[in-house]
């Protein structure tokens, strides 16, 4: 290791505290410091390739190194650094990102307010879902509906929203207006003998018994995310959307699809929405949209609502939400940069063509020991891990099996993100298939490694 990363690994240990990190092993083990990056590839400091499987955060799109993406933040960096979107001001990029973004939005969106994080994009949303209602007479309707182990930002709004318990544990969270319905994981949840539609339908029946409990003139809106990413990699199973979407219908709830994760291509269409026929009324939209080069979001929504707004607005005098580096120049020329570069590469194209190499070894994993679910769209994959597929029986949370993989597949050169025994696996979506190849190869390895330390275990 060189001087400069030990110096690095000193300084983390002694000051930084790190995010969604379990505090007292950095403290014992210190940090993986990763020095640079390039394709699929990323590199630490003592000098190890790894290859990304799980694209930074699900967001570095095209991988870590693209001289475009780093020669228009540079342009706009000398043209104008900065420029507030407060008080009436604008700047060229920003009109043109959010035109170009309403142009390729799915169902209809006309307007956009742009943030600098998917956290912000779901917060400004819950705010204006909040303002129209006011505006509209209704101040009473407020409650929001999440899915458990559904993912949606961590503010205390957003965090509130997910449905996952460590996040709300010692934070004295949720906040009362947040409610959550049941994650349809029809492998692990399915009643012995119940198809995935009489499954999807069950889901259905217990979102509206959750409305009806809450009173239907008190819930306002229902989030998610097309495939739930940060539960795990959840596909949705058969006639679930269509079922749940009756429901929102039927009971006149705002319907916004979180495609931080699933937007810009990662599914095989532009969005989640596309692939599995989402009708939202507001979406929101991070990570990819930069390819992860500089922090911007974006919220997307329909007139009817900034009618709303606009009412409020005039009666206050003011909109007031916003926040110093929305629609920041920089961010704006880095995103419209992406979107080219995703016409040009067809990247949709790519997607599509590497993504059935990528499912069918990721598919041959099913008949490992420790595999219990494999499933997977585009290139996002989970995998279930499990002591008994058939009877559906988890492993000891003890032996932390799916960290166990993740660290084997770490020490093989892969990164993966074990979520309890739930793994995901999503790279960069410029992947090609020999590197597809490369990454299962050594996925595969890991499951093998942690084979033969569980196995002594059963
Ligand atoms: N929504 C989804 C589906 C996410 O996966 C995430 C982050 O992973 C967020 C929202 C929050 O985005 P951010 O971390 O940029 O605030």
């Amino acid at each position: 290791m060189n001087v400069d990363a030990k110096r690095s690994i000193e300084q983390d240990i002694a000051h930084h505290v790190h995010p969604q990190t379990n505090l007292r092993q950095h403290a014992e083990k210190g940090p993986t410091i990763i020095t640079h990056g390039k394709g699929v590839f990323i590199y630490d400091s003592e000098g190890r390739e790894i290859i990304d499987g799980f694209s930074g955060l699900g967001c570095v799109s095209l991988g870590y190194h693209n001289e475009r993406l780093a020669e228009a933040a540079m342009r706009q960096m000398n043209t104008l650094p900065f420029a507030p979107t407060f008080y009436n001001r604008s700047h060229p990029r920003v009109a043109e990102l959010g035109e170009r973004l309403i142009g390729m939005a799915p169902g209809g969106m006309n307007r956009v307010m742009f943030q600098c994080s998917g956290s912000e994009a779901n917060d400004t949303a819950i705010k204006l879902i909040w303002y129209a209602n006011t505006a509209r007479g209704e101040p009473q309707r407020r409650k929001i509906i999440g899915r458990i182990r559904g993912y949606h930002g961590n503010t205390i709004a957003t965090v509130s929203l997910s449905g996952q318990p460590h996040m709300h544990a010692k934070f004295g969270l949720p906040l009362p207006e947040f409610k959550h319905t049941e994650l349809p994981n029809y492998y692990r949840f399915h009643i012995d003998g119940e198809s995935e539609e009489e499954f999807s339908a069950r889901m259905a029946r217990s979102f509206e018994e959750l409305i009806l409990r809450e009173g239907p003139d008190t819930v306002a809106a229902f989030f998610a995310e097309p495939a739930i990413s940060g539960g795990g990699a959840l596909m949705p199973p058969k006639g679930y959307w269509e079922e749940m979407q009756a429901v929102i219908r039927k009971y006149g709830i705002t319907f916004l699809v979180d495609e931080v994760v699933c937007g810009f291509g990662r599914t095989g269409n532009m969005w989640g929405a596309e692939t599995w026929g989402l009708k939202p009324d507001m979406v929101s939209c991070a990570k990819a949209l930069s390819a992860a080069f500089f922090p911007i979001s974006a919220l997307m929504f329909k007139d009817e609502l900034y009618a709303e707004m606009m009412r409020n607005s005039d009666e206050v005098g003011l909109f007031g939400h916003g926040y110093t580096y929305a629609g920041h120049p920089v961010g704006a020329a880095v995103s419209l940069q992406a979107l080219d570069i995703y016409d040009e590469i067809d990247l949709i194209g790519h997607v599509r063509k590497v993504s059935k190499r990528f499912l069918e070894r990721c598919d041959a994993m099913q008949d490992h020991p420790l595999v219990a679910e494999v499933r997977g769209v585009g290139l996002f994959c989970g995998f279930e891990l499990m002591r008994d597929a058939k009877v559906r029986i988890p492993f000891d949370p003890a032996w932390k099996v799916g960290a166990l993989v993740q660290d084997f597949a770490h020490d093989r050169g892969l990164y993966l993100r074990a979520i309890g025994d739930r793994i995901s696996f999503m790279p960069p979506l410029i992947i090609n298939e020999e590197e597809i190849d490369l990454a299962t190869e050594r996925f595969k390895g890991a499951l093998d490694d942690a084979w033969a330390v569980v196995k002594n275990k059963i």
